[in-house]
């Protein structure tokens, strides 16, 4: 099996952690002073850091935070997240729900805004918190509390023959234990109109142990077309480790697409996205989207401005192969498809 590797990953890499997913997920770093403290953060970060977890707490698994560099508070793995002050400000035109998730709730925890294709909250648990997430504030304790829940957004399914593609999202599906997750599948597949099934997950870039076999036995035995998007913002977040959790899944049969958020001091500049890129292809994994920021409270300091965004498209087009470069978009609530921005 080939491993992506380079220079910059054999400093960043590290030794993989030899814990089971469940145990990675139990250890991760959920004190903002710990995360801090770890990283040796001046002590002033400590301070914005318990206000802002107070309102979206931190969740960062300890082989993803091996990866940061220790004493740069600059990092961008660490600002994905690291609660900062600035996310406490109140930012003109950031609301709760961006991209009108709650209005395009066909019942609770079934969003549907596109043709053919609908999205299960299939929980809420993550196995990162992303500072930035458009769904940092989303009530999943009003939806199915576990895939045990499932059976209303089930029959919404069923009576919607116009529906071809569910897709996992969350919260993180791939949270849910591979017993659980193989239940569902089940129980979609028994929906004759229903042909693809897409997981939308971070779990393989933050826990790459999580690409058990039991996993992509499920996704393989599916007569659902199954299609995994993985999220990945910045080449340091694939080390070997995550390399070789890509490419199983690719092995197995199933695509492989990846899909990053523009981000302020993590990956706005051509040359960090470009590598992004050739990392992704190199393990055989498709850049898909590039999203420009929704504008969710607490997150206005990482926007970066449409005109760079479409600068920095038109950089890696001069560089890399066509398909290697993402569709930059950006949500509007009520569109019938993401829209294009370069
Ligand atoms: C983004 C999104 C999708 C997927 O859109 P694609 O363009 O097919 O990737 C589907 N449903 C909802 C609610 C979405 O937000
Ligand atoms: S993993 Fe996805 S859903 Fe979870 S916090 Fe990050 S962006 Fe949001």
């Amino acid at each position: 099996m080939a491993i992506v590797t380079s220079d910059h990953d054999s400093v960043r890499a590290g030794k993989l952690s030899t814990l089971s997913w469940q145990k990675a997920l139990k250890e991760a770093i959920r004190d903002p002073v710990e995360l801090c403290r770890t990283l040796q953060l001046p002590a002033k970060f400590e301070i914005g850091a318990e206000q802002a977890a107070a309102e979206f707490p931190v969740f960062a698994p300890k082989d993803f935070v091996a990866k940061m560099e220790v004493g740069n508070p600059s990092d961008p793995l660490l600002r994905q997240v690291l609660p900062v002050d600035e996310e406490l400000l109140l930012a003109p035109g950031y609301v709760s729900d961006p991209v009108g998730d709650l209005a395009a709730q066909k019942t609770p925890g079934l969003i549907q805004k596109y043709h053919g294709r609908a999205l299960a909250i299939t929980t809420g648990r993550c196995a990162v918190h992303c500072r930035y997430c458009f769904r940092r504030e989303y009530p999943y304790a009003e939806g199915p509390r576990s895939h045990r829940e499932f059976a209303p957004l089930l029959q919404t399914i069923a009576a919607d023959s116009t529906i071809e593609e569910i897709l996992l999202s969350g919260g993180d599906p791939l949270t849910v234990v591979d017993e659980g997750l193989s239940d569902l599948i089940q129980q979609l597949e028994n929906i004759e109109h229903l042909r693809r099934l897409r997981i939308h997950t971070r779990l393989p870039i933050v826990i790459p142990q999580r690409v058990t076999d039991a996993l992509l036995e499920s996704l393989q035995r599916t007569q659902l077309v199954s299609l995994v998007v993985v999220h990945a913002n910045h080449p340091a977040e694939i080390d070997c480790h995550v390399a070789a959790a890509l490419q199983r899944i690719v092995e197995a049969g199933i695509p492989v697409l990846n899909q990053s958020v523009l981000l302020r001091g993590v990956n706005d500049c051509a040359k960090t996205l470009i590598k992004l890129s050739e990392k992704l292809i190199n393990c055989r994994v498709m850049p898909y989207y590039l999203n420009q920021l929704d504008r969710v409270n607490g997150a206005a300091h990482f926007e970066v401005k449409v005109d760079v965004g479409k600068a920095i498209i038109a950089e890696m087009r001069t560089r890399l192969p066509g398909y290697a470069v993402p569709r930059y978009v950006q949500e509007h609530a009520g569109d019938q498809h993401k829209r294009p921005l370069a």
